[in-house]
């Protein structure tokens, strides 16, 4: 999941980023993908005109810079389209993709129809080790052509690397990777829960060592390459004892647009029950961030109750994040339980202590249709 920082000149009472989730479709199969587990069917997709002018209101609204995301947002043939009305709307594109399906003629267009920069995600430094993560064969390979690609046309370039329990002990290798491809910055982000990465959860904690030796090496290759990449570490909250700042607080500088229109304060909102999640088929992205009740229900801190509502950090993380807190205690108003201060804090510390020493099940690949009965 991309980190939300906010620009200088942001608006406070209003979204300056968009998370334009353009299909769930996607050639992998990645067992952390925070999607839902019932991904949205192609035939109920935005069309380009609605995406179109989803952007023009987007605007208009005070976005500056979207993620072009999905699932893998090249499988959409009108992609050209939907990054020129960004890109007329003054909105700042960055495609956010695996790199199946990128070839030169696409990415000219791209380019073309003013993409400005491209984060491709990677799983693992080793060929075989990516390919078995991601579900697909010569998907390595792809993503390597994928990456020279984007060089040659000039672009910005990021990395983005999930991590878990099947690719921390490479992280130096994934970092000499991203060193060998010539890109700018490198994203590390430690797994979040959510999605078919919830469901994959007991495959893909890692051991508490792990991080500690992962967190050092970042360390390390992060003095060495000041000034030459960019090198982001996304905190793992199962260990660390400390909610994150999820999207920057509720409803307060970013939206997410699910495939089929739905609205929502993250990506993964859809999860909270009740939310009565608005769509832009039914009213404006304005009318949605002003009035909805989904936007407004833990926007600010007065919802805040328990350790929340007098605690000094509450400004800062907002309280941590509303999906996980419904995820693992049932009431999405709750205190994160990622945080050590929440009376639930247990659930979550027996899950890291516990993952050490468990034998992890094999990976539930992301595909309709794979979910168990149980779930
Ligand atoms: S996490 Fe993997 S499966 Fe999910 S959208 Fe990204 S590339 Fe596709
Ligand atoms: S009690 Fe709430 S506001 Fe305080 S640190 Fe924990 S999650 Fe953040």
């Amino acid at each position: 999941m991309a980190q939300v920082t906010t620009p200088d000149t942001a608006d406070p009472a209003r979204p300056w980023a968009l998370l334009a989730e353009l299909t769930h479709a996607c050639p992998l199969h990645c067992p952390y993908c925070s999607n839902p587990l019932e991904l949205a069917r192609r035939s109920g997709e935005l069309s380009t005109g609605e995406w179109t002018d989803l952007m023009r209101q987007a605007g208009a609204l005070g976005v500056v810079h979207t993620h072009l995301s999905g699932g893998e947002p090249l499988l959409r043939p009108d992609l050209e389209q939907i990054v020129a009305a960004a890109e007329a709307a003054g909105i700042y594109t960055q495609l956010v993709t695996s790199g199946t399906g990128l070839d030169e003629a696409r990415l000219s267009a791209l380019c073309d129809a003013g993409l400005r920069s491209v984060q491709l995600s990677v799983q693992h430094a080793d060929p075989r080790a990516n390919d078995r993560i991601a579900g697909r064969p010569s998907s390595f390979a792809v993503k390597e052509r994928a990456a020279a690609l984007v060089r040659r046309a000039g672009l910005p370039l990021g990395l983005n690397v999930v991590l878990h329990r099947d690719n921390l002990d490479a992280v130096d290798d994934l970092i000499e990777l991203g060193v060998t491809w010539g890109v700018d910055r490198i994203e590390l982000a430690n797994t979040q829960f959510y999605g078919w990465g919830l469901l994959n959860r007991a495959a893909l904690l890692p051991a508490r060592d792990q991080l500690v030796r992962a967190r050092e090496t970042v360390e390390r290759r992060r003095e060495r390459l000041a000034g030459l990449i960019d090198l982001v570490w996304v905190v793992p909250d199962y260990f660390d004892g400390v909610a994150k700042p999820c999207m920057g607080g509720w409803g307060a500088v970013s939206l997410t647009v699910a495939p089929d229109g739905t609205v929502l304060p993250c990506p993964a909102a859809a999860s909270v029950p009740d939310l009565d999640a608005p769509n832009v088929r039914d009213r404006s992205l304005a009318w949605i961030w002003d009035h909805s009740a989904a936007f407004n229900r833990f926007r600010g801190t007065g919802w805040m109750t328990g350790p929340c509502g007098g605690c000094p950090r509450r400004e800062e993380d907002f309280g941590g994040c509303r999906c996980q807190a419904y995820a693992l205690t049932g009431d999405a108003a709750r205190t994160d339980p990622a945080c050590g201060l929440s009376p639930d804090h247990h659930i979550i510390r027996t899950l890291a202590d516990h993952s050490s020493s468990q034998v992890p099940p094999p990976y539930v690949y992301r595909r309709p249709g794979a979910v168990p009965e149980a779930h």
